[in-house]
């Protein structure tokens, strides 16, 4: 299926998502790579990226909710782990297969009655929290748990977890603080593997290795060292079709607000795109586009679903062709998003439902 006239073109290079895959698996050896591939797999589609990443040898996958859970095991098949960090009441998920991850005791709870009723162990991740405050046992629930290990009695914990608040600032004290809090929680429980690190968490050191490291955001090219080069691949783009060019003279404003006001006569190129697709409102004035490796200024403000950039200078832009609204050099989901005052990953998942996507298979 070719992209319809207008529509912008969502381009999704998913074996450079299995290659950002495999470069994580062999930084995280001895230990296994998940792949995070919640929210759609961070707005670039689950089932695709999740199926890209199994034929790269990947064999654990983690999302949010029971509902995306479901629908990557009918993709996937028997076979994979598919753990849900949110959780889901006991049997919930039918005869999916499902693994819950157990964020209070009282998951705990229902899920090893379930075991114990049922006579065969509940697979699941035991979360303990160790300074998120979000989700996981808390410290209290913890000392429980290790005062009485019957607790866990129907339950076959494959894992435990613990996630890191602050893994993308490597010298911040609370990514020692929050190692040292599991291995000690750790410590007071029965035996079983660990999974620690996300993505940042990777590149922070030995300390931070661990049974399942549970990469997200560096799969699908965010940089998970901030403030270094980023070690990724990019491996999206989003191409937006130019709808009109039109002159204006100097001193003609343009768009809602008549907040940019044109300095000398300028063509300004009016491109299918805006802020109900995800490409965020607070852009206005501040981003660039990129065309044929040239960068187009982005001028007045974002709309819901059309963009205007300044093309005087770039004469060979007409009506048809694309510009690269995100995705190019200039304008990586990184980049747009510190222009926009958030962060790549909600560049991503705020990605709209009106594309045309193509998938890029290698
Ligand atoms: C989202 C998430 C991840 C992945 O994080 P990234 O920063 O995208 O690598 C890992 N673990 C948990 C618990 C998460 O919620």
């Amino acid at each position: 299926m070719s992209p319809q006239t207008g529509q912008p073109v969502l381009t999704i290079d998913l074996p450079a998502i299995a290659a950002n895959w495999r470069d994580l698996a062999a930084r995280g050896a001895p230990g296994a790579v998940a792949g995070v591939v919640k929210a759609d797999g961070y707005g670039l589609g689950a089932i695709e990226v999740a199926r890209a990443l199994r034929g790269a040898g990947c064999r654990h996958f983690f999302v949010a909710c029971l509902a995306e859970g479901l629908a990557l095991r009918a993709a996937l098949g028997a076979g994979p782990m598919v753990a849900v960090l949110e959780g889901f009441a006991p049997g919930e998920d039918g005869d999916a297969g499902l693994v819950p991850v157990l964020n209070a005791l009282s998951d705990v709870a229902a899920h090893a009655a379930a075991g114990r009723a049922a006579g065969v162990a509940r697979r699941a991740i035991l979360h303990l929290d160790t300074g998120m405050a979000r989700l996981g046992l808390d410290a209290g629930e913890q000392a429980r748990v290790m005062q009485d290990h019957g607790i866990l009695a129907g339950l076959d914990l494959i894992y435990a977890m613990t996630h890191l608040a602050c893994a993308d600032e490597p010298q911040h004290p609370m990514n020692a603080a929050q190692a040292a809090r599991f291995t000690a929680a750790c410590a007071g429980l029965p035996a079983m593997r660990r999974s620690l690190a996300n993505s940042s968490g990777m590149f922070l050191g030995p300390g931070f290795g661990s049974d399942l490291a549970r990469p997200g955001c560096a799969l699908y090219g965010i940089n998970p060292t901030p403030g270094a080069p980023n070690p990724m691949r990019q491996v999206m783009r989003l191409d937006a079709p130019v709808l009109q060019v039109r002159d204006i003279p100097a001193g003609a404003s343009v768009g809602y607000g008549a907040s940019w006001v044109a300095q000398r006569a300028s063509r300004i190129a009016t491109v299918a795109v805006g802020y109900a697709d995800g490409y965020l409102r607070s852009l206005s004035g501040r981003a660039m586009g990129e065309f044929q490796g040239r960068p187009v200024p982005l001028v007045a403000r974002v709309s819901m679903d059309l963009t205007t950039f300044d093309v005087t200078d770039l004469p060979d832009i007409a009506v048809g062709r694309r510009i690269t609204v995100l995705g190019g050099a200039r304008c990586t989901p990184d980049e747009a998003a510190a222009r926009a005052g958030t962060i790549g990953y909600e560049m991503l998942t705020g990605l709209g439902a009106r594309y045309h996507r193509d998938y890029l298979r290698g």
